[in-house]
């Protein structure tokens, strides 16, 4: 397979065209920004750390039974995925109270959510992302209730596997962000990465924070965090 023409370059990743209809090739940069652009920075290997995290936890929702657009990883920074239409709504999913939530509940953060909550957001920079609802999604035609509710569904699966896999590697998952892509057969998957960059983490027994949060919130041991995550999740960088 061979790479061809950029498609586009995002804050973490650049996407290529591949010579192979319906799979385009996925790098992972070690840009960071937070704060929707506002606090730029760089992590160390965070581009082959993340490559090999979202490489393993996709793999396992696949195994689950949870289809998604990977593929396979081809180099340590590098795999190549299915081309779908991502559909601009970012699922969060929560289990423990922190970040935007807690501020906007004014609940403590690490409070724990008595059921897991599923948000929506309008994936648009220059709108910084805002908070919406399925009447939102609707009037803006991000997609058809049947379609938001076949992603709700799935967002919840997603939790209850990887909360329970990360309960095993004596981590606890806070909260995350999913993105799902339409294909051709108009089937909608799990798309883009599943990362430090997107998830929180934090050790179940001290909660510390092991995501990027340590990045925004200026914590220190940034790339070691993400480490660790590799490291308990079985995984090596391939150097
Ligand atoms: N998140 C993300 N990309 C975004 C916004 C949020 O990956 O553009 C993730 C974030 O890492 C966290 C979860 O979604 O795991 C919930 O984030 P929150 O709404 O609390 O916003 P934040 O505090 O990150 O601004």
């Amino acid at each position: 397979m061979e790479k061809l023409a950029q498609l586009y370059e995002g804050k973490a990743k650049k996407v290529y065209k591949t010579s192979e209809p319906g799979m385009v090739w996925i790098e992972y940069k070690d840009d960071a920004t937070a704060f929707n652009g506002e606090k730029k920075g760089q992590i160390a290997g965070k581009g082959m750390l993340n490559n090999e995290i979202s490489a393993i936890f996709l793999s396992l929702l696949k195994e689950k039974g949870v289809d998604n657009h990977f593929i396979k990883k081809i180099s340590s920074r590098e795999q190549i995925v299915r081309q779908v239409d991502i559909i601009p709504i970012e699922v969060v999913v929560r289990n423990i109270a922190a970040g935007s939530l807690a501020k906007r509940l004014g609940w403590e953060e690490g409070t724990e959510l008595p059921q897991a909550i599923v948000e929506f957001y309008y994936k648009n920079d220059e709108l910084g992302d805002p908070f919406i609802n399925n009447d939102h999604v609707a009037i803006l035609g991000l997609a058809t209730e049947s379609e938001l509710a076949d992603i709700h569904k799935q967002a919840l699966r997603i939790n209850e596997i990887l909360k329970e896999y990360l309960m095993t590697r004596n981590l606890i998952l806070v909260d995350f962000k999913l993105e799902f892509g339409q294909t051709p057969e108009g089937q909608i998957i799990l798309a883009d990465e599943i990362s430090p960059d997107t998830c929180r983490f934090w050790d179940a027994h001290t909660k510390e924070k092991l995501d990027k949060d340590r990045f925004r919130r200026d914590l220190g041991n940034v790339e070691e965090a993400y480490q660790e995550i590799l490291r308990r999740l079985g995984g090596k960088v391939d150097v």
